[in-house]
């Protein structure tokens, strides 16, 4: 019988070792940094120290990444953003770089201050209208697309297939943020892509107790590719963002249950997106998974099993009322962060401060794993107490 693992399996079974001389399940992640040296200072095997070679625990989880999104190899850093970093960082200088202008605003701000720096030529346009990303990379010689999808706040879809025609026709590679969508829900490599990054922090771990990151290659087709695959792995070594054998522990753990969170998560988020798709009291609901969403129907094209968690709730009225509702639920946590276990509120505009670009009216609800009726109760009391005219209207 020679069966191909699925998913499901693989990540049940992630911290498997069949290899490993105690034969432990899950098997052991080594805590400590170096390793002893014999008389002549040779290491016992292919591990020395922590940040240069990383450990048999990092080994594991960055097969597991591997495997599930279909890549050569996956390397994994202390952060969602070290991950992305590293990408751009081990582009040749002077590259110019074509990236989405709303897109998880931690890189825009790294791009605007460090890849500028650096030297990257930083071109910010809308990646899900085609036609635009077409113009932006036919204007002058690109070395790097970068589309996150479905994107953070407002959860646009980005055509992964047609993007990547669009940049290997101009011979830039193809970047895809994955984090949202989790390779359980969409594979980006297999679509054309070139690097795919996450944020474990995020779904990967999915209990918000671990800050960890990763990027994932297919075999590379180019210089250009080959480049930035060796660079990567220089970039973690030499900059070192490395991450410790605790968090490697936990985050092995949480891969575990990845496939049946998301398979909850993208059940509740749609429930709760039909739910206030069709409601007095919001404007409109921002989820993929809707039929009469924008992005529907290429969402429904490249992304299998669900349309995971996220959404955004645009409520009937201003930045004063979407945060009294944010207020005044019970059962949501106000926080940002997503992905994890329990259901969380944000009200962006009044995260982000001054200059926000975010909506005024819009509440970003990343679903946990509380079952759907909490959920849908708890905002439908904090949504008629604001603005129904229900009792005791919370408004500061
Ligand atoms: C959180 C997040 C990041 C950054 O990851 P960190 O682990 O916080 O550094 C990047 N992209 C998306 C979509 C995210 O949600």
């Amino acid at each position: 019988m020679n069966q191909t693992p699925t998913v499901e399996t693989i990540l049940a079974q992630a911290g498997r070792d069949d290899s490993g001389r105690s034969r432990a399940f899950p098997a052991d992640v080594p805590i400590g940094v170096t390793y002893a040296r014999d008389e002549q200072y040779a290491t016992a095997g292919p591990y020395a120290y922590l940040r240069d070679q990383g450990s048999p625990g990092i080994d594991r989880v960055e097969q597991v990444l591997a495997r599930l999104e279909g890549g050569r190899q996956a390397v994994l850093f202390s952060s969602g953003l070290a991950a992305s970093a590293a990408a751009f960082s081990s582009l040749p200088a002077g590259s110019r770089v074509v990236v989405p202008d709303v897109m998880y605003f931690g890189l825009t701000a790294w791009l605007r201050r460090f890849g500028t720096e650096a030297g990257l030529d930083v071109v910010e346009v809308p990646t899900g209208d085609l036609e635009a990303l077409r113009s932006a990379v036919a204007a002058a010689p690109t070395a790097l697309v970068w589309v996150e999808t479905p994107a953070n706040p407002t959860w646009v879809v980005t055509d992964i297939g047609a993007a990547a025609d669009i940049a290997h026709a101009a011979g830039a590679l193809l970047g895809v943020d994955n984090t949202v969508a989790t390779p359980v829900h969409c594979n980006p490599l297999a679509l054309g892509a070139d690097v795919v990054m996450h944020s474990a922090t995020k779904y990967l771990n999915g209990h918000d107790d671990v800050v960890a990151g990763a990027l994932v290659l297919p075999e590379p087709t180019s210089a250009l590719a080959e480049h930035v695959a060796s660079g990567v792995v220089a970039a973690r070594r030499l900059g070192g963002a490395v991450p410790g054998g605790l968090e490697v522990y936990l985050l092995t753990r949480g891969l575990r249950t990845l496939a049946v969170r998301m398979e909850a998560v993208s059940r509740t988020a749609l429930s709760v997106a039909e739910h206030f798709d069709v409601h007095p009291l919001v404007e409109r609901v921002a989820y993929p998974g809707l039929l009469s969403d924008p992005g529907h129907e290429v969402a429904a094209k490249q992304m299998h099993g669900g349309f995971s968690g996220m959404l955004s709730l645009f409520v009937r009225g201003d930045a004063q009322d979407a945060l009294a509702v944010a207020n005044a639920t019970r059962v949501f946590i106000r926080a940002t962060s997503l992905g994890g276990t329990a259901s969380l509120i944000e009200h962006r505009f009044t995260f982000e401060g001054p200059g926000s670009r975010s909506p005024r009216n819009m509440l970003r609800i990343s679903v946990g794993l509380e079952p759907v009726g909490d959920l849908v109760d708890d905002l439908e009391q904090a949504l008629d107490r604001v603005l129904g005219g229900g009792e005791g209207d919370p408004r500061p």
